[in-house]
């Protein structure tokens, strides 16, 4: 498993939580046309298996983890409702038992109960999955995508609200702290000021990533702001985000902080991304 420590007495691990496919115009986008969703589920190119990254922060106010994740469930019939065209023409995963977060977690020597804050970058199947590991845990998310991703409507979206832990009740930020850097608002979560979540909407409307500041170096868990550092700097919006204009700007946000900080930016499925962490790697400013 793949680690930094920082400068802050801060510990990161990168949590593999098995692989995804999806389709090659989901990852790469469309350029500047209208995205199509039908267009993407038709498209016959898959993408070779891709990391399911999640995070664990050893802090010393106590343990964070970053999203959850998915579940070996995944492989049980009617796991997926089967209605739903995402989960069928656009999506294969696989998951072994002990890749879970709730086994992996125990191989570092912790539990789901020495963790403090559970953060959701978004409620993807594939981020959320593992929250059953954590039905006893403060959950934090953005009120925009906890709304958007509940209810009838957020399953005909492709959430999986049916999944949660029953009486799910997260904590839920509208941003309303001071800017981070490019960003126009952030929450700070620990007492130290050095973990930050910060709005990057566009993959979906609250979608949130993690900035972990020592000081020196910004380690920005960037969940799906984009599937590759190389299409955030093209800034190139997925084949999904329901608003590609501000997933554009959110993107160039994270080109602005790049330029500014020495960051690693660290998305949910970059094949490069635990390398980068395990370096230190930061983001050439250009
Ligand atoms: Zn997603």
């Amino acid at each position: 498993m793949s680690s930094i420590s920082l400068q802050n007495g801060v510990r990161v691990h990168a949590i593999q939580t098995g692989t995804v496919s999806i389709k090659e115009l989901q990852r790469d986008g469309r350029g500047r046309n209208r995205r199509s969703l039908p267009r993407v589920f038709m498209d016959p190119r898959w993408t070779e298996p891709l990391p399911i990254l999640a995070w664990l922060i050893e802090h010393p106010e106590g343990l964070i983890v970053v999203d959850t994740g998915e579940t070996a469930r995944v492989a049980e019939s009617g796991y997926f409702p089967r209605w739903h065209p995402y989960f069928r023409f656009g999506l294969r995963e696989w998951v072994a038992p002990e890749q879970e977060m709730g086994p992996q977690l125990r191989a570092l020597g912790f539990s789901p109960g020495d963790v403090r804050w559970v953060v959701l970058t978004h409620f993807h199947t594939d981020h959320a999955g593992g929250l059953a590991h954590f039905a006893a845990n403060e959950v934090v998310s953005s009120r925009t995508d906890y709304r958007f991703s509940r209810g009838l409507l957020g399953k005909a979206r492709g959430f999986l609200p049916q999944h949660w832990p029953q009486d799910f009740a997260p904590t839920l930020t509208d941003f309303p702290d001071a800017p981070f850097g490019p960003f126009p608002a952030s929450t700070t979560l620990t007492a130290a000021g050095d973990v930050h979540l910060v709005p990057t909407p566009g993959h979906t409307p609250g979608h949130l990533s993690v900035a972990i500041d020592d000081g020196e170096t910004v380690l920005f868990l960037a969940g799906d702001t984009s599937y590759t550092e190389q299409l955030m700097l093209a800034g190139t919006p997925d084949g999904v985000s329901p608003d590609p204009g501000r997933a554009r700007q959110t993107l160039a946000r994270i080109r602005q902080l790049t330029a500014q900080r020495r960051t690693v930016y660290l998305p949910t499925h970059d094949p490069e991304a635990t390398t980068r962490l395990e370096r230190g790697q930061v983001t050439p400013q250009s």
